[in-house]
Protein backbone atom coordinates (compact mmCIF):
# COMPACT_ATOMS: atom_id res chain seq x y z
CA UNK A 1 0.00 0.00 0.00
CA UNK A 2 0.98 3.72 -0.66
CA UNK A 3 0.82 5.70 2.85
CA UNK A 4 -0.34 8.67 3.49
CA UNK A 5 0.89 10.02 6.11
CA UNK A 6 2.73 12.39 4.90
CA UNK A 7 3.86 14.08 1.27
CA UNK A 8 6.65 10.87 0.94
CA UNK A 9 3.84 8.68 -0.17
CA UNK A 10 5.96 5.77 0.84
CA UNK A 11 4.72 3.25 -1.49
CA UNK A 12 6.54 0.20 0.32
CA UNK A 13 4.40 -0.44 2.99
CA UNK A 14 2.49 -3.89 4.10
CA UNK A 15 -0.28 -4.35 5.95
CA UNK A 16 -0.80 -7.52 7.85
CA UNK A 17 -3.37 -8.87 10.54
CA UNK A 18 -1.70 -7.50 13.16
CA UNK A 19 1.23 -5.32 12.19
CA UNK A 20 2.27 -2.69 9.33
CA UNK A 21 5.57 -3.01 7.94
CA UNK A 22 7.96 -0.60 6.66
CA UNK A 23 6.14 2.70 7.94
CA UNK A 24 7.56 4.98 10.35
CA UNK A 25 5.67 5.81 13.70
CA UNK A 26 4.01 8.26 11.89
CA UNK A 27 2.59 6.22 9.04
CA UNK A 28 2.26 3.59 11.67
CA UNK A 29 -0.31 5.77 13.79
CA UNK A 30 -1.91 7.00 10.74
CA UNK A 31 -3.09 3.48 8.74
CA UNK A 32 -3.59 1.82 11.89
CA UNK A 33 -5.92 5.23 13.44
CA UNK A 34 -9.64 4.17 14.53
CA UNK A 35 -10.06 7.68 16.29
CA UNK A 36 -13.03 8.09 13.89
CA UNK A 37 -15.91 10.67 14.39
CA UNK A 38 -19.88 10.18 13.80
CA UNK A 39 -21.90 12.55 11.89
CA UNK A 40 -22.72 15.72 13.85
CA UNK A 41 -24.58 19.27 13.96
CA UNK A 42 -24.64 21.45 16.47
CA UNK A 43 -22.92 19.21 18.86
CA UNK A 44 -25.41 16.29 18.82
CA UNK A 45 -24.84 13.21 16.67
CA UNK A 46 -27.42 12.77 13.55
CA UNK A 47 -27.02 10.42 10.38
CA UNK A 48 -25.63 11.24 7.57
CA UNK A 49 -28.24 12.82 5.17
CA UNK A 50 -28.73 15.02 7.59
CA UNK A 51 -25.59 16.40 8.34
CA UNK A 52 -24.79 16.69 4.32
CA UNK A 53 -28.29 18.61 4.49
CA UNK A 54 -27.57 20.98 7.16
CA UNK A 55 -23.61 21.63 5.69
CA UNK A 56 -25.86 22.65 2.06
CA UNK A 57 -28.33 24.70 3.61
CA UNK A 58 -24.97 26.55 5.78
CA UNK A 59 -23.57 27.10 2.00
CA UNK A 60 -26.40 28.66 0.36
CA UNK A 61 -27.63 30.79 2.87
CA UNK A 62 -23.88 32.12 3.74
CA UNK A 63 -22.35 35.37 1.95
CA UNK A 64 -18.40 35.27 2.80
CA UNK A 65 -17.56 31.51 1.98
CA UNK A 66 -13.83 30.46 2.30
CA UNK A 67 -12.94 26.25 2.26
CA UNK A 68 -10.17 25.45 3.86
CA UNK A 69 -7.47 22.51 3.63
CA UNK A 70 -7.22 20.46 0.67
CA UNK A 71 -3.78 18.99 1.77
CA UNK A 72 -5.09 15.53 3.15
CA UNK A 73 -7.01 14.73 0.65
CA UNK A 74 -6.98 12.84 -2.83
CA UNK A 75 -6.73 14.67 -5.66
CA UNK A 76 -9.78 14.08 -6.96
CA UNK A 77 -11.69 15.29 -3.78
CA UNK A 78 -9.45 18.62 -4.29
CA UNK A 79 -11.15 18.43 -8.29
CA UNK A 80 -14.95 17.70 -6.52
CA UNK A 81 -14.00 20.84 -3.88
CA UNK A 82 -13.08 23.11 -6.10
CA UNK A 83 -16.16 23.10 -8.82
CA UNK A 84 -18.42 23.67 -5.52
CA UNK A 85 -16.26 26.47 -4.51
CA UNK A 86 -17.18 27.69 -8.47
CA UNK A 87 -20.79 26.97 -7.28
CA UNK A 88 -21.37 28.59 -3.90
CA UNK A 89 -18.42 31.92 -4.75
CA UNK A 90 -16.02 30.21 -1.84
CA UNK A 91 -12.91 31.58 -1.70
CA UNK A 92 -10.12 28.30 -1.36
CA UNK A 93 -7.23 29.24 1.56
CA UNK A 94 -4.31 26.72 1.45
CA UNK A 95 -1.79 26.97 3.86
CA UNK A 96 2.08 26.48 3.00
CA UNK A 97 1.48 26.35 -0.31
CA UNK A 98 3.87 29.72 -1.19
CA UNK A 99 7.02 27.64 -1.68
CA UNK A 100 4.80 25.18 -4.35
CA UNK A 101 3.87 28.37 -6.19
CA UNK A 102 6.95 29.69 -6.42
CA UNK A 103 8.39 25.78 -7.88
CA UNK A 104 5.34 26.32 -10.53
CA UNK A 105 6.20 29.34 -11.40
CA UNK A 106 9.69 28.55 -12.34
CA UNK A 107 11.41 31.04 -10.02
CA UNK A 108 13.28 28.64 -8.45
CA UNK A 109 15.19 25.03 -9.57
CA UNK A 110 13.63 22.22 -8.15
CA UNK A 111 13.82 18.05 -8.85
CA UNK A 112 12.79 14.60 -7.83
CA UNK A 113 13.32 12.60 -4.57
CA UNK A 114 15.31 10.19 -7.07
CA UNK A 115 17.78 12.78 -7.79
CA UNK A 116 18.41 14.15 -4.11
CA UNK A 117 19.22 10.00 -4.14
CA UNK A 118 21.20 9.61 -6.83
CA UNK A 119 23.07 13.27 -6.41
CA UNK A 120 22.88 15.42 -3.52
CA UNK A 121 25.69 15.92 -1.88
CA UNK A 122 24.94 19.25 0.02
CA UNK A 123 21.33 19.16 1.86
CA UNK A 124 20.07 22.37 3.58
CA UNK A 125 17.17 21.85 6.06
CA UNK A 126 15.61 25.19 6.53
CA UNK A 127 13.18 25.77 8.81
CA UNK A 128 12.12 22.27 8.72
CA UNK A 129 12.28 18.91 11.13
CA UNK A 130 11.50 16.15 8.73
CA UNK A 131 12.60 13.65 11.47
CA UNK A 132 9.68 14.46 12.84
CA UNK A 133 7.30 15.30 10.01
CA UNK A 134 8.21 13.40 7.53
CA UNK A 135 10.27 10.84 9.02
CA UNK A 136 11.56 8.42 6.13
CA UNK A 137 12.79 10.99 4.25
CA UNK A 138 16.98 11.00 5.10
CA UNK A 139 16.74 7.09 4.92
CA UNK A 140 15.31 6.98 1.93
CA UNK A 141 16.45 10.01 -0.38
CA UNK A 142 18.04 12.61 1.77
CA UNK A 143 20.73 11.66 3.76
CA UNK A 144 21.56 7.87 4.47
CA UNK A 145 21.01 6.21 1.12
CA UNK A 146 23.69 5.30 -1.48
CA UNK A 147 22.81 7.06 -4.92
CA UNK A 148 24.26 6.56 -8.50
CA UNK A 149 26.96 9.09 -7.62
CA UNK A 150 26.74 9.03 -3.80
CA UNK A 151 28.61 5.53 -3.62
CA UNK A 152 30.40 6.00 -0.67
CA UNK A 153 27.78 6.60 2.15
CA UNK A 154 26.29 9.63 3.85
CA UNK A 155 29.51 10.02 6.44
CA UNK A 156 31.98 10.70 3.26
CA UNK A 157 29.44 11.44 0.56
CA UNK A 158 27.15 13.86 2.29
CA UNK A 159 26.97 17.54 4.44
CA UNK A 160 23.68 17.96 5.99
CA UNK A 161 23.17 21.24 7.40
CA UNK A 162 19.99 22.86 9.30
CA UNK A 163 19.12 26.14 9.50
CA UNK A 164 16.45 26.65 11.84
CA UNK A 165 15.22 28.64 14.80
CA UNK A 166 14.97 25.64 16.87
CA UNK A 167 17.81 22.84 17.66
CA UNK A 168 15.53 19.93 16.61
CA UNK A 169 15.91 16.18 16.23
CA UNK A 170 17.28 16.68 12.80
CA UNK A 171 19.99 19.13 13.79
CA UNK A 172 21.11 16.68 15.78
CA UNK A 173 22.25 14.33 13.43
CA UNK A 174 23.46 17.06 10.99
CA UNK A 175 27.23 18.18 10.82
CA UNK A 176 26.28 21.61 10.75
CA UNK A 177 23.41 23.58 12.49
CA UNK A 178 22.38 27.15 12.84
CA UNK A 179 20.15 28.37 15.32
CA UNK A 180 18.54 31.52 14.17
CA UNK A 181 16.39 33.96 15.82
CA UNK A 182 13.10 33.49 14.51
CA UNK A 183 12.65 37.36 14.16
CA UNK A 184 16.13 37.86 12.34
CA UNK A 185 15.77 35.17 9.77
CA UNK A 186 16.44 38.07 6.85
CA UNK A 187 19.17 39.32 8.29
CA UNK A 188 20.62 35.69 8.19
CA UNK A 189 19.95 35.16 4.77
CA UNK A 190 21.15 38.34 3.95
CA UNK A 191 24.72 38.06 5.40
CA UNK A 192 24.43 34.40 3.40
CA UNK A 193 23.92 35.89 0.28
CA UNK A 194 26.68 38.72 1.32
CA UNK A 195 28.93 35.73 2.23
CA UNK A 196 28.17 33.70 -0.81
CA UNK A 197 29.64 36.92 -2.46
CA UNK A 198 33.06 36.58 -0.66
CA UNK A 199 31.99 39.84 1.26
CA UNK A 200 32.35 39.86 5.04
CA UNK A 201 28.46 40.54 6.14
CA UNK A 202 27.44 42.86 8.26
CA UNK A 203 24.88 41.37 11.21
CA UNK A 204 25.19 40.09 14.24
CA UNK A 205 25.57 36.36 13.52
CA UNK A 206 28.93 34.41 13.79
CA UNK A 207 30.54 35.94 10.89
CA UNK A 208 33.43 33.61 10.61
CA UNK A 209 30.76 30.64 10.86
CA UNK A 210 28.57 32.18 7.96
CA UNK A 211 31.69 32.36 5.78
CA UNK A 212 32.15 29.16 6.39
CA UNK A 213 29.02 27.89 5.51
CA UNK A 214 28.73 30.01 2.47
CA UNK A 215 32.56 28.06 1.41
CA UNK A 216 30.65 24.50 1.95
CA UNK A 217 27.91 26.13 -0.23
CA UNK A 218 29.65 26.98 -3.00
CA UNK A 219 31.89 23.88 -3.23
CA UNK A 220 28.03 21.92 -3.68
CA UNK A 221 28.29 19.54 -7.15
CA UNK A 222 24.40 19.20 -6.47
CA UNK A 223 22.76 21.10 -3.73
CA UNK A 224 19.13 20.67 -2.17
CA UNK A 225 17.68 22.94 0.28
CA UNK A 226 14.24 21.93 2.19
CA UNK A 227 12.61 24.04 3.12
CA UNK A 228 9.81 23.63 5.86
CA UNK A 229 6.73 25.83 7.25
CA UNK A 230 9.00 27.78 9.39
CA UNK A 231 10.60 28.94 5.99
CA UNK A 232 7.53 29.95 4.01
CA UNK A 233 6.49 33.04 6.00
CA UNK A 234 7.48 36.20 5.56
CA UNK A 235 11.32 35.32 4.61
CA UNK A 236 9.45 33.53 1.40
CA UNK A 237 10.98 35.93 -0.91
CA UNK A 238 14.35 35.66 0.77
CA UNK A 239 14.58 32.01 0.13
CA UNK A 240 13.72 32.54 -3.82
CA UNK A 241 16.94 35.66 -3.59
CA UNK A 242 19.08 33.22 -1.49
CA UNK A 243 18.66 30.48 -3.97
CA UNK A 244 19.47 32.45 -7.24
CA UNK A 245 22.84 33.70 -5.15
CA UNK A 246 23.44 30.25 -5.04
CA UNK A 247 22.86 29.39 -8.28
CA UNK A 248 25.70 31.89 -9.55
CA UNK A 249 27.86 29.67 -7.96
CA UNK A 250 26.97 26.24 -7.44
CA UNK A 251 23.87 23.78 -8.68
CA UNK A 252 20.73 24.56 -6.07
CA UNK A 253 17.14 23.01 -5.71
CA UNK A 254 14.51 23.59 -4.10
CA UNK A 255 11.57 21.00 -2.37
CA UNK A 256 8.88 21.85 -0.03
CA UNK A 257 8.46 19.82 3.25
CA UNK A 258 4.67 21.33 4.12
CA UNK A 259 2.30 19.37 6.18
CA UNK A 260 -0.37 17.02 4.52
CA UNK A 261 0.23 14.30 1.67
CA UNK A 262 -1.22 15.86 -1.40
CA UNK A 263 -0.40 19.76 -0.76
CA UNK A 264 1.33 19.69 -3.73
CA UNK A 265 -1.34 18.75 -5.76
CA UNK A 266 -4.01 21.68 -5.02
CA UNK A 267 -1.06 23.78 -5.31
CA UNK A 268 -0.95 22.30 -9.07
CA UNK A 269 -4.58 22.58 -9.58
CA UNK A 270 -5.25 26.28 -8.27
CA UNK A 271 -2.20 27.38 -10.24
CA UNK A 272 -3.54 25.48 -13.72
CA UNK A 273 -6.94 27.38 -12.54
CA UNK A 274 -5.43 30.43 -12.07
CA UNK A 275 -3.05 30.69 -15.02
CA UNK A 276 -5.15 29.18 -17.64
CA UNK A 277 -6.24 31.48 -20.74
CA UNK A 278 -9.02 33.82 -20.56
CA UNK A 279 -9.20 35.02 -16.22
CA UNK A 280 -8.46 33.60 -12.89
CA UNK A 281 -10.51 30.35 -12.30
CA UNK A 282 -14.49 30.94 -13.35
CA UNK A 283 -14.40 33.28 -9.89
CA UNK A 284 -12.95 30.86 -7.72
CA UNK A 285 -10.73 33.32 -5.52
CA UNK A 286 -7.87 31.48 -4.04
CA UNK A 287 -4.86 32.53 -1.60
CA UNK A 288 -2.06 30.61 0.12
CA UNK A 289 -0.91 31.46 3.32
CA UNK A 290 2.16 30.33 4.99
CA UNK A 291 1.43 30.78 8.70
CA UNK A 292 -1.84 29.14 9.53
CA UNK A 293 -2.96 32.67 11.87
CA UNK A 294 -6.04 33.56 10.17
CA UNK A 295 -5.32 37.01 8.64
CA UNK A 296 -2.61 35.98 5.45
CA UNK A 297 -3.17 39.78 3.75
CA UNK A 298 -4.01 37.75 0.82
CA UNK A 299 -7.70 36.76 0.20
CA UNK A 300 -10.39 37.09 2.91
CA UNK A 301 -10.10 36.83 6.38
CA UNK A 302 -10.90 33.70 8.22
CA UNK A 303 -12.41 36.41 10.68
CA UNK A 304 -14.49 37.56 8.27
CA UNK A 305 -16.19 34.56 6.76
CA UNK A 306 -19.36 33.40 7.47
CA UNK A 307 -18.69 29.88 6.66
CA UNK A 308 -15.57 27.60 6.66
CA UNK A 309 -15.51 24.68 5.47
CA UNK A 310 -12.44 23.11 6.97
CA UNK A 311 -11.98 19.60 4.06
CA UNK A 312 -9.29 17.10 6.33
CA UNK A 313 -7.73 20.26 8.00
CA UNK A 314 -7.98 20.69 12.00
CA UNK A 315 -8.12 24.85 11.84
CA UNK A 316 -8.29 25.45 15.25
CA UNK A 317 -4.65 23.91 15.72
CA UNK A 318 -3.08 26.95 14.22
CA UNK A 319 -6.13 29.49 14.51
CA UNK A 320 -8.03 30.22 18.39
CA UNK A 321 -11.47 29.60 18.76
CA UNK A 322 -12.25 32.85 19.13
CA UNK A 323 -10.74 33.64 16.12
CA UNK A 324 -13.78 32.04 14.34
CA UNK A 325 -17.14 34.34 13.86
CA UNK A 326 -18.92 32.32 11.14
CA UNK A 327 -20.50 28.65 10.86
CA UNK A 328 -18.04 25.99 10.04
CA UNK A 329 -18.42 22.75 8.68
CA UNK A 330 -15.92 20.21 8.64
CA UNK A 331 -15.09 16.77 6.64
CA UNK A 332 -12.65 14.77 8.22
CA UNK A 333 -11.99 11.02 8.23
CA UNK A 334 -10.87 11.87 12.36
CA UNK A 335 -12.08 13.74 15.47
CA UNK A 336 -9.94 16.95 15.46
CA UNK A 337 -9.89 19.69 18.04
CA UNK A 338 -11.68 21.84 15.38
CA UNK A 339 -14.32 18.91 14.56
CA UNK A 340 -14.89 19.23 18.36
CA UNK A 341 -16.25 23.25 17.82
CA UNK A 342 -18.18 22.90 14.05
CA UNK A 343 -21.43 23.18 13.78
CA UNK A 344 -21.83 20.52 11.26
CA UNK A 345 -19.23 17.64 10.88
CA UNK A 346 -19.32 15.16 8.09
CA UNK A 347 -16.87 11.85 8.73
CA UNK A 348 -15.51 10.51 5.24
CA UNK A 349 -13.29 7.83 4.36
CA UNK A 350 -9.30 8.34 4.53
CA UNK A 351 -7.51 8.75 1.16
CA UNK A 352 -5.00 5.07 0.80
CA UNK A 353 -6.96 3.75 3.87
CA UNK A 354 -10.57 3.14 2.91
CA UNK A 355 -10.88 5.20 0.28
CA UNK A 356 -9.06 5.21 -3.14
CA UNK A 357 -7.58 7.63 -5.35
CA UNK A 358 -4.40 9.41 -6.45
CA UNK A 359 -2.02 11.90 -4.69
CA UNK A 360 0.95 14.38 -5.83
CA UNK A 361 4.18 13.70 -3.92
CA UNK A 362 5.80 16.78 -2.61
CA UNK A 363 8.44 16.50 -5.86
CA UNK A 364 5.87 16.17 -8.40
CA UNK A 365 4.97 12.18 -8.92
CA UNK A 366 1.81 11.38 -9.38
CA UNK A 367 1.07 8.45 -7.25
CA UNK A 368 -1.82 5.97 -7.50
CA UNK A 369 -3.47 5.49 -4.27
CA UNK A 370 -5.48 1.87 -3.36
CA UNK A 371 -7.88 1.08 -0.95
CA UNK A 372 -6.24 -0.96 1.93
CA UNK A 373 -9.26 -1.75 3.70
CA UNK A 374 -13.30 -1.56 2.75
CA UNK A 375 -14.91 0.16 5.71
CA UNK A 376 -18.32 1.87 4.59
CA UNK A 377 -17.81 5.19 4.85
CA UNK A 378 -17.84 7.38 2.13
CA UNK A 379 -15.08 9.08 0.47
CA UNK A 380 -14.63 12.85 0.75
CA UNK A 381 -15.13 12.79 -3.06
CA UNK A 382 -18.92 10.91 -2.74
CA UNK A 383 -19.54 13.39 -0.02
CA UNK A 384 -18.59 16.55 -1.79
CA UNK A 385 -20.30 15.24 -5.24
CA UNK A 386 -23.63 15.15 -3.10
CA UNK A 387 -23.59 18.49 -2.23
CA UNK A 388 -22.79 19.91 -5.33
CA UNK A 389 -25.89 18.68 -6.04
CA UNK A 390 -28.15 20.01 -3.86
CA UNK A 391 -26.44 23.71 -3.24
S1 LIG B 1 7.60 8.85 5.91
FE1 LIG B 1 5.52 9.62 5.56
S2 LIG B 1 4.68 8.41 3.88
FE2 LIG B 1 6.51 7.33 4.67
S3 LIG B 1 5.72 5.87 6.19
FE3 LIG B 1 6.24 7.74 7.32
S4 LIG B 1 4.36 8.98 7.35
FE4 LIG B 1 4.08 7.38 5.80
Amino acid sequence: MVCTGCALLCDDIEVGENDCRHACRIGDAHITSTNQIDPVVNRSPVDMDTAIKSAAEILVSAEKLVFVGFGNSVTEAQATGIELAKKVGAEIKTFHTGIFDDILDGRVKTCTLPEVRDYADVIIFLGCDPMNTHPRLLSRYAYYPRGEKRQHGWDEDRTAITIDPRFSHTASICKDVYTIDPHRQIEFMDALMDALLSKVPKTTYDKKRILKLAGTLKKAEFGVVFAGTGASTPPRDAIVRLMDRLNESSDFRLLSLAPGYNLRSIAEQLHRLHNRPGGVGDGVGSGSSGGGRGSSGDGTDLHEADCILCLGFDLMNSLPAHGINGKMIVIDPNETLTSRYADVVIPCAAGGIDAAGSAVRMDGETVEVPLTRESGRLSDVAILKRLLEVV
